[in-house]
């Protein structure tokens, strides 16, 4: 039987390669993105590689966004029982000039957004008694300057996926973390230019600090989500498996 994910924030960077690794393992694949078009690409990618995916538009803050997207991939694709929380956005700054919007917009994202696709998304999982679910924490649990915001979601990912593990393990669901440490996407582009550091520089910096000698690739996590959604991975679950290419936890 074909099983069927949802990846969010899948339009780029880590959520575009999970998507597509997951479609390797013969995952049909819903890619989901705030805008459709954004993350037609993907989608575009895996059917190109012989796979099936549709691009999904919907803000995963949004309650009403969130409940007709996983009701559109359930008609569409069939059925949801895997799903990889990977949407996630910056604010940093230092905590005396973080503003409020700064923090709710990462609470938002992070945190309210994997409560209410976990929510919808565990329906069809404890229906089908199978089902995996995969949060992307991050290193930035541990604490990071200027992330107080970042930080905490991350660190409240840990405990969210943990919880779920105890109460979803009946059902044959497992939840899982990924905490990666630097990678190199237009996430970390991003934060080069708000230093007003050029990019290459950003990233020799960055490896030089880590123990496998170069920065991540969004590969290098898609393969560690691709482990915990496997169907051989059911008696793995709460866990938090950083991949930051040296211990970092
Ligand atoms: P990215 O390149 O910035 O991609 C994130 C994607 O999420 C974008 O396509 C973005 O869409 C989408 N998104 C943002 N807000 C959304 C929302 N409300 N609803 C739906 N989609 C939304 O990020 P990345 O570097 O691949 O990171 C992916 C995940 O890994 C994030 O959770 C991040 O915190 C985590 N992570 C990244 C690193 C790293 O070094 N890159 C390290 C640790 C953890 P738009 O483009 O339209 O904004």
């Amino acid at each position: 039987m074909v099983r069927i994910a949802i990846v969010t924030g899948a339009a780029r960077g880590i959520g575009a390669a999970t998507a597509r690794r997951l479609a390797a393992d013969g995952i049909a694949v819903a890619a989901l993105d705030l805008e459709e078009s954004a993350a037609a690409a993907t989608a575009a990618a895996i059917v190109a590689d012989g796979g099936s995916a549709i691009a999904v538009g919907a803000d995963v803050s949004d309650a009403d966004a969130v409940a007709a997207a996983v009701a559109r991939v359930a008609d569409e694709l069939g059925a949801p029982t895997i799903l990889v929380n990977n949407a996630g956005i910056l604010r940093d700054n230092l905590l005396f000039k973080m503003t409020d919007g700064d923090w709710d917009a990462v609470m938002n994202v992070h945190l309210r957004g994997a409560f209410l696709m976990s929510r919808a998304v565990q329906a069809h999982q404890v229906a089908a008694k199978h089902g995996r679910i995969v949060n992307l924490s991050s290193t930035s649990a541990l604490g990071n300057r200027g992330q107080a915001n970042y930080a905490a979601a991350k660190a409240g990912l840990q405990g969210f996926t943990k919880t779920l593990a105890i109460e979803l393990g009946r059902y044959g669901v497992t939840a899982n973390a990924v905490a990666p440490g630097f990678i190199e996407t237009d996430m970390t582009r991003a934060t080069a230019e708000r230093m007003g550091v050029p990019f290459e520089d950003f990233l020799a910096a960055a490896a030089a600090e880590i123990p496998v000698g170069r920065p991540g690739r969004p590969e290098d996590v898609a393969e560690a989500v691709a482990f915990f959604c496997s169907e051989g991975a059911g008696f793995v679950s709460g866990q938090v498996l950083y991949v930051a290419g040296g211990p970092r936890a």
